[in-house]
């Protein structure tokens, strides 16, 4: 991009930078604190006292305990370990998992798979605005059921799942309950204990921290295998020298998100809240996804007769980031799965935009994209062959 324009960022839910004081405290952990936290001498010891730390403060943002985290690299690894672990050890009780239609591709294509392996999935539809339906979740559940997977908030259109509700409803039934909550982690508040959660994912490059490192939480009480196995680190549960420069930067995003997680989430709620206002007042512009059950960063609309790709570019051009669909499938042209399952025609699939606010996007950032989004739908419907 050229360094005469100006740069928005406004793709969030993609990634985040590091954060300075983040990336601070991740530095000592290279090369003078390299330490191997399994070794005895003194400076092992201050690593392995550096994860034990990281734990603490990161069981402490979901109100679980510090043994009940065991670090990945990352959220498509948290995701994979839950569902294949669950699967794998509970065989002999059932090989029925239920999940959504909107998931994440590291839950989607983990349990395609797992249906090669002999489990049986049900995807559970949404509604338009992208809930599921607590009582269809709970008339899928059969003696067979061993967990049940649903997101916290989807990273495409924001909705946030009455998780509560389903974790009572799993707590009922007696099946593990997991959430994928790499877009909510200290976004919104999480509390495992009073949310009936078995196992939770997050990521630390969507909080501003390091890319390559994750969590998972588990229960003390969960029965589940280990994916990677060799010198049982993380309680046997995720074999591997631990990232510990990657950790303890995770960790500290964390604390620094969550110290702020009622003023951030109440300051990207006005802008977003603006931001749809003013991109509702286009013609023939519809929001994807809960009007108000939604977090607090994302806006995501669809607008007839344009092609996102073509809104992208030109937004690209004024140096705004925003994104057509999960980061991971943009370079894909079938239409997005969450999309499609909330109703969206192909066709509508490719007239979406998402954008993603973060904690350094200002009123001044959203002023920017009020003033010229009306003005490059206008000139794209008007060269559109639809
Ligand atoms: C980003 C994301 C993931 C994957 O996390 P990585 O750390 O990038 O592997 C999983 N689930 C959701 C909802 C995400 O947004």
């Amino acid at each position: 991009m050229k360094n005469k324009t100006k740069k928005i960022y406004l793709d969030h839910a993609a990634t985040t930078p590091v954060d300075k004081e983040v990336l601070k405290t991740m530095q000592p952990y290279f090369s003078e604190n390299f330490g191997n936290a399994s070794t005895l001498y003194s400076f092992g010891k201050e690593a392995k006292d550096s994860l034990d730390k990281s734990r603490k403060t990161i069981a402490k943002t979901i109100g679980a305990r510090a043994n009940e985290i065991i670090f990945t690299s990352g959220g498509t690894e948290s995701d994979n370990l839950a569902l294949k672990g669950i699967a794998f050890a509970n065989r002999d009780k059932g090989n029925h998992i239920i999940t959504s239609k909107i998931e994440h591709k590291a839950i989607i294509n983990t349990c395609k798979w797992l249906e090669k392996q002999g489990f049986k999935i049900t995807y559970l539809n949404v509604d338009k605005t992208g809930l599921i339906n607590p009582q269809d979740l709970e008339k899928a559940i059969t003696n067979k059921t061993i967990l049940v997977s649903i997101m916290h908030a989807n990273n495409e259109v924001g909705t946030i799942q009455p998780i509560a509700e389903i974790g009572k409803i799993c707590r009922k039934h007696k099946v593990y309950f997991h959430t994928d909550a790499v877009q909510s982690f200290c976004k919104i508040p999480i509390n495992v204990g009073k949310m009936n959660i078995s196992l939770l994912s997050a990521s630390s490059h969507k909080i501003y921290g390091p890319k390559g490192v994750g969590m998972l939480y588990i229960n003390r009480k969960v029965i589940i295998d280990p994916i990677l196995h060799g010198g049982n680190h993380e309680y046997g549960m995720r074999s591997g020298t631990e990232n510990v420069a990657g950790i303890v930067g995770f960790a500290k995003a964390s604390e620094l998100a969550n110290k702020r997680i009622k003023i951030e989430s109440e300051r990207q709620t006005k802008l977003r809240d603006k931001l749809i206002k003013e991109i509702s007042k286009i013609k023939n512009s519809h929001l994807n996804g809960h009007p108000t059950q939604r977090l607090p960063n994302n806006i995501n609309f669809w607008f007839k007769g344009v092609e996102g790709e073509a809104l992208l570019f030109r937004l690209n051009e004024k140096g705004i980031c925003a994104s057509t669909q999960s980061a991971c499938s943009s370079h894909e042209l079938k239409p997005s799965h969450v999309l499609t399952a909330i109703g969206l025609t192909a066709e509508q699939s490719h007239g979406s935009l998402r954008f993603t606010l973060g904690k350094n996007t200002t009123e001044q950032d959203i002023n920017y994209v009020i003033k010229l989004l009306p003005k490059i739908i206008n000139s794209l419907r008007r060269i559109s062959p639809f």
